[in-house]
């Protein structure tokens, strides 16, 4: 995608995501790659609001285009495209559920084989810090070690995908992961599958869906 269109596809990401209930308000952020840098969105702007020409763009030094201010969280973005060249997009959100069990500070264990599509056992919860700064941007990169994503202590969570879509579809699983496992706490102590069982889960992950070679069906 070209710029133009990558600022319209970033714009139309986080309408959704206030749409789908993930970003209330100006809540949360979302940010593509871009050449040697990327895109995010502004700063305390209305999600459902945004328009393409509001996308900042900013290389890894943190520079912007000095259009509008740049989210607050830029450091996240910067550092998690710094540290992984697979990632083309990030969606952090303020996602109810996901706020709730950050709020408990711990992470979400194997109590569904769907965790798995976080990329490990489980989905960790990193340390707190103040929102925008580079503590906070440090403490999600160590929880996101070996995972496309992670809570935040009091605060949200991050997903980092291959494509806006695939960023934003992480995120709303994660949602959804984070309602279940309340719920079932609600009825009582879930189940954990055990590592055997989450092996095998990460496993059939990686042919998942249009991924791998198996078309003919196994
Ligand atoms: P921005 O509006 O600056 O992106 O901040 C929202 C947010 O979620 C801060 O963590
Ligand atoms: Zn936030």
């Amino acid at each position: 995608m070209n710029e133009p269109e990558l600022r319209a596809a970033l714009s139309a990401t986080a309408r959704q995501a206030t749409r789908q209930g993930l970003n209330p308000g100006a809540s949360g952020n979302v940010s593509v790659r871009l050449r040697d840098g990327f895109l995010v969105t502004p700063s305390g702007l209305p999600n459902d609001a945004l328009e393409p020409g509001q996308m900042v763009a900013m290389d890894m030094e943190g520079r912007s285009d000095g259009s509008l201010k740049p989210s607050s969280e830029w450091r996240i973005h910067r550092d998690i495209y710094r540290a992984r060249p697979e990632a083309q997009a990030v969606v952090h959100a303020h996602s109810p559920h996901a706020v709730s069990l950050s709020c408990l500070r711990r992470d979400i264990p194997s109590f569904h084989y769907m965790v798995a599509a976080a990329g490990g056992k489980d989905i960790r919860c990193s340390a707190y810090a103040t929102f925008g700064t580079q503590a906070l941007s440090d403490a999600v990169l160590a929880a996101l070690q070996g995972r496309r994503a992670c809570l935040m202590a009091n605060h949200g969570q991050v997903a980092v995908g291959a494509s806006l879509d695939g960023a934003l579809a992480l995120a709303l699983e994660v949602e959804e992961l984070c309602a279940q496992y309340w719920r079932a706490k609600l009825m009582g102590e879930p189940v954990l599958l055990n590592d055997a069982e989450m092996d095998e889960a990460l496993e059939c992950f990686r042919h998942y869906g249009q991924r791998g070679d198996d078309r003919q069906g196994s």
